[in-house]
């Protein structure tokens, strides 16, 4: 059976992706695939898969993924930086909107890609 992960306890990563140099060493090192290059060769965050290990945080050579309780603000606001992974449930999308809510995060995710 699939481990139930309580979604409610992560504060996640913020992504800069201005400075973002495209190196993909986040993306290596994530250990739960919660990092993609996007379109435009930038690191994302998939926002209900990361678990706070903070490996990505460690990784990048320029130091634009933080951890989000750290995140500058103007990071913060900035678009295109995170997406869903998938639908997510009721439940799921109230976890969410507490998080943006905790960590002053004004823009919603990318839809499922
Ligand atoms: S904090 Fe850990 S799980 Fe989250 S994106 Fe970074 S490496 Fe992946
Ligand atoms: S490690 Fe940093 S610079 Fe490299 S792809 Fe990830 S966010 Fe971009």
């Amino acid at each position: 059976m699939a481990e139930q992960r309580d979604l409610s306890q992560y504060q996640r990563v913020v992504i800069d992706q201005d400075l973002c140099i495209s190196c993909g060493a986040c993306v290596a090192v994530c250990p739960w695939q919660a990092l993609e290059l996007d379109e435009n060769a930038k690191a994302r965050l998939i926002w209900e898969k990361c678990y706070d290990d903070f490996s990505c945080v460690a990784a990048c050579p320029v130091k634009c993924i933080y951890k989000t309780s750290e995140a500058p603000e103007e990071a913060k606001k900035k678009p295109n930086w995170y997406r869903l992974g998938k639908q997510l449930t009721p439940e799921e999308q109230k976890i969410l909107n507490d998080w943006k809510a905790k960590y002053g995060i004004p823009v919603d995710p990318l839809p499922p890609s």
